[in-house]
């Protein structure tokens, strides 16, 4: 069975302030950057030292958004605001890229990927596309991995499965 690689949950690098002014970034944006990128060498320190006991693992993305927030969920959502999607968005393929530097991630394949959440139907199919395209690029992903999304009724059609 593959041991699961759950990407971390909540980073400083999530919540990266891009806010300028002119170009410039303000001081406290420039603090808060500078708390992050320790926060994500921080975080890669702890990566180095916990590579997987065997090459075949699985990818766990969540995705933190829903519609609407059910009165009995327990898991970590948060309401689908206008750019909401795109910050984190970003914030996750500089993840990925920061996991990529694992010193370990060149001797392990994904064997199953699975974007949980939330609601990961809520992404548009390019974005899931550009996610998979990312993760292809950077791991290597087995030839018969299974990937999963998955999906709430509201948020996905027969145009978007097709797409
Ligand atoms: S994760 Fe599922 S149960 Fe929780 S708020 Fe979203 S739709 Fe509701």
């Amino acid at each position: 069975m593959a041991a699961p690689l759950e990407a971390p949950p909540r980073t400083g690098l999530r919540r990266q302030s891009r806010r300028s002014n002119g170009g410039h970034l303000h001081s406290q944006d420039a603090t808060i950057s500078d708390t992050l990128l320790t926060s994500g060498r921080a975080a890669l320190d702890v990566l180095g030292t916990t590579a997987p006991a065997e090459p075949a693992i699985g990818l766990y993305l969540h995705v933190p958004f829903c519609a609407l927030r059910c009165h009995f969920c327990s898991f970590t959502t948060a309401p689908f605001r206008e750019g909401a999607m795109a910050r984190y968005l970003a914030a996750l393929h500089r993840e990925i890229e920061l996991v990529a530097t694992a010193p370990w991630t060149p001797d392990v394949r994904l064997e199953t990927v699975f974007l949980g959440g939330g609601t990961p139907s809520l992404l548009e199919a390019g974005e899931l596309a550009d996610i998979l395209g990312h993760l292809r690029g950077t791991f290597t992903i087995a030839p018969e991995a299974e990937i999963t999304v998955e999906c709430n009724p509201e948020s996905v059609d027969a145009l978007k499965l097709a797409d």
